[in-house]
């Protein structure tokens, strides 16, 4: 037998194709170790065939197989190829999406331990402990020996000695949410439940978008359809944005499926993740979920796939390959014949316009459970709390709203876009900014820590005493972060209890868990945070929701801006009056008459859509066009401008010959200049169809400089 091995060596970027013999085994998709020049490698085999083109005599033999199931199954295989081809990417670097990444380190070892169980009665006169050790034992059938050690001693040696115990090395998995009680009723569904259900059954469409209000009840639905997919005998994908922001999704899913789900994600130790994947392959688990990289889960047969939040940025990769998650949902769905469903209160105007066009099938829950009234939303203008002399991030309405809430020992939750203490520091005297040496950008100032942080690369900096430009003391503490926020809080409501969720407070596997737990016991009675505060929550209990700053995100040089300002506008304040009272939002703006903040304040999506979609039409943005971008980054700004000189060249031939396919090209700097000390430099373009985009891929993929990085990016969610 002949096994075409993909060698996956660390670092390659290409592609090596080797045919090897073979006498084990194997099948396609197995991890396998193989010579390689003058040592050994591990690799794919992708294929196996009966001959080779290459004389029998030079075709060396494959060593060993490094598991005995393939890692990568057929259909997962399959994926990968298409994968490479759709992003022009090599194989080998598709098909580690597949494993874990700890398999190919090999730096996760299977966990085992010894358990002892009962085999038959033997004399023991004069052993008390070996007489209370086999009671033990008659009655419990088994236990764990390290612990029956710990009780009888070395009883349980004799015992096995004599053969009336017999011991055995085990596997065991490491559980990662031991701590997650399983709790949340299974509800009845409501009708529009049922109809939601029953519509994704239905339609001959794979893809049903499910558009339903923060609050109406969508995660009954994906539970519901998923168990009719085990019942089917098939397994099920559940994709979310970060699953460790919702413990109580995962408390829901323990209780309804106990160990049958798996949760695929990143904050679990390798061991945890890779024994978490291991019970998928093997099927011991049959529904994953997790975060984007779940939609590559080890399962078979697929019946069902929920891809929760669908507007959710996290969908898009931004490492090779720069994979979206819907592409390769969408893949798998069609492969396995089964339906993809999206949820979302706010779809991204591409997946609507889809949907309205008749691509996709459209579902709507159209109000809460219980008919619970949504949030009345009120707009506060910042420009005049400005002018009345309040300088502090609360507008007056907001404080009256929030001495309610805490009087009346109700929650309320308070979001804005930016952690650490102030933006940036600058000086009053010369206007110096302190800025990333690596980074163009500015530096936050950090209280907790009394420095000065880069949010992109991570470096920390002295705090300033002087101005290092002029030498002056004016240091000005410019934007507010969450850390002020808290701050201003403590001395207004001294009594208060107050939480901070952003990137700063969450570490570790439990961070996220261990606040939202406590905020959820009523341990504390406002809850300060970045977007993190948004997402699907579901706190009874909260019934304000302050947004100190709306306009952050509208001003993104982004053409999804008043998408994502209208997105998350609604997420927050969804997380108002979720429980038995009515929830208020105050929404602070300095451009109070905005249409888009109009929109979100009155829910209404439609207009919202209608907006934004003759907007996109008008100005020829997606979905009426794509924005393709061709990145190229170096350490040393030549070779990067030199790599830059490279693609654009290549890219202008091809523009050349197609000028009716493009709306916009340009090659320039990327908005930010250097990140982590590498120089960036953008060929920029708007195209009317993909028609071109192979060629583009293929010219990105062709440019081999070995000190620059060049990539695509397919209307990226983040232009910086
Ligand atoms: P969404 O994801 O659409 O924002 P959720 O799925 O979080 O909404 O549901 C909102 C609340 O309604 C949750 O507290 C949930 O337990 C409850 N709920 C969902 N379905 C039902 C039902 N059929 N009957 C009663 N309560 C329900
Ligand atoms: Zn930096």
């Amino acid at each position: 037998m002949i096994c075409e091995v993909i060698v996956d060596i660390a670092h390659s970027e290409v592609d090596k194709i080797f045919d090897y013999v073979c006498d084990l085994p194997v099948q396609a998709g197995a991890r396998v170790v193989v010579p390689f020049g003058r040592s050994a490698a591990t690799g794919f085999v992708v294929r196996v065939k009966e001959t080779s083109d290459y004389p029998a005599e030079k075709l060396k033999k494959i060593y060993r197989a490094e598991e005995g199931t393939p890692a990568v199954n057929a259909e997962c295989l399959a994926l990968a190829g298409a994968i490479a081809r759709r992003y022009r990417v090599p194989l080998a670097l598709c098909l580690r999406l597949f494993i874990p990444p700890e398999m190919r380190t090999g730096k996760v070892t299977e966990t085992y331990r010894t358990f002892v169980r009962f085999v038959q009665d033997v004399p023991v006169k004069n052993a008390p402990q070996q007489a209370a050790c086999l009671a033990f034992l008659r009655e419990n059938k088994e236990a764990d020996a390290a612990l029956l050690r710990k009780r009888f001693g070395v009883a349980v040696n004799a015992l096995v000695q004599k053969g009336a115990l017999a011991a055995e090395r085990r596997r065991v998995l490491r559980d990662p949410y031991q701590t997650v009680a399983g709790e949340g009723v299974r509800h009845a569904l409501t009708a529009a439940q049922k109809r939601a259900v029953q519509a994704v059954g239905a339609t001959d469409r794979t893809v049903t978008l499910l558009h339903g209000v923060t609050g109406s009840g969508k995660t009954e639905v994906y539970l519901t359809l998923i168990a009719e997919a085990l019942e089917r005998g098939r397994t099920a994908i559940f994709l979310v944005p970060e699953i460790s922001l919702t413990p109580q999704m995962l408390s829901q899913l323990r209780a309804r499926f106990g160990t049958q789900a798996a949760i695929l994600h990143s904050g679990l130790s390798a061991g945890e993740r890779f024994d978490e994947w291991q019970r998928l392959r093997e099927g011991d688990a049959r529904i994953a979920i997790g975060a984007r990289s779940a939609v590559f889960a080890p399962v078979e047969n697929v019946g069902i796939i929920v891809l929760d939040e669908e507007h959710d940025g996290s969908y898009s990769s931004e490492s090779a390959p720069r994979y979206n998650t819907f592409d390769i949902a969408l893949m798998r769905a069609e492969h396995n014949g089964c339906k993809l469903v999206l949820g979302s209160a706010t779809p991204s105007v591409e997946t609507y316009k889809r949907a309205l066009d008749g691509e996709f099938s459209l579902v709507k829950l159209p109000d809460r459970i219980n008919a619970r009234p949504l949030p009345d939303v009120h707009i506060v203008d910042m420009r005049r709390e400005v002018r009345r002399g309040n300088p502090s991030p609360f507008s007056a309405a907001l404080r009256e709203r929030l001495a309610a809430t805490l009087a009346e020992g109700q929650q309320a939750i308070l979001f804005l876009n930016r952690r650490g203490y102030s933006q940036t520091v600058l000086c009053r005297d010369c206007g110096y900014t302190a800025k990333c040496e690596q980074c163009d950008v500015s530096l936050t100032y950090h209280s907790e820590e009394n420095c000065l942080k880069c949010h992109y690369c991570g470096a920390r900096y002295k705090m300033l005493e002087a101005c290092p430009a002029c030498g002056g003391r004016h240091i000005y503490y410019a934007g507010t972060g969450t850390q002020r926020v808290v701050g201003e809080l403590k001395k207004l409501y001294p009594a208060a209890r107050i939480l901070r969720m952003d990137n700063d407070t969450t570490s570790g596997k439990e961070g996220h868990l261990r606040i939202l737990r406590q905020f959820s016991e009523r341990q504390a009675d406002i809850l300060v945070g970045t977007q993190m505060v948004a997402k699907g929550h579901d706190f009874p209990l909260v019934t304000l929701v302050g947004i100190l700053d709306a306009d952050m995100s509208l001003h993104f040089p982004d053409y999804r801006s008043n998408e994502r300002t209208f997105q998350l506008v609604t997420q927050v304040a969804g997380r108002s009056g979720r429980g038995s009272e009515k929830g208020d939002v105050v929404l602070q703006t300095y451009d109070p008459d905005n249409a888009i903040l109009r929109f979100a304040a009155a829910y209404d999506y439609e207009g919202f859509y209608r907006h934004e979609v003759n907007m996109r039409a008008a100005t020829m943005f997606p979905p009426f066009a794509l924005i393709v971008r061709v990145m190229v980054s170096a350490a040393d700004d030549k070779a990067a401008l030199e790599a830059l000189r490279g693609v654009y060249e290549k890219l202008q031939a091809v523009y050349a010959r197609n000028m009716e396919e493009f709306l916009f090209f340009n090659r320039m700097h990327a908005p930010i200049r250097r990140i982590q000390g590498k120089y960036r430099y953008q060929v920029l373009m708007r195209l009317v169809s993909k028609k071109l985009l192979g060629d583009i891929y293929g010219i990105a993929a062709g440019e081999k400089h070995k000190d620059a990085l060049v990539w695509v990016e397919e209307n990226p969610s983040n232009l910086s």
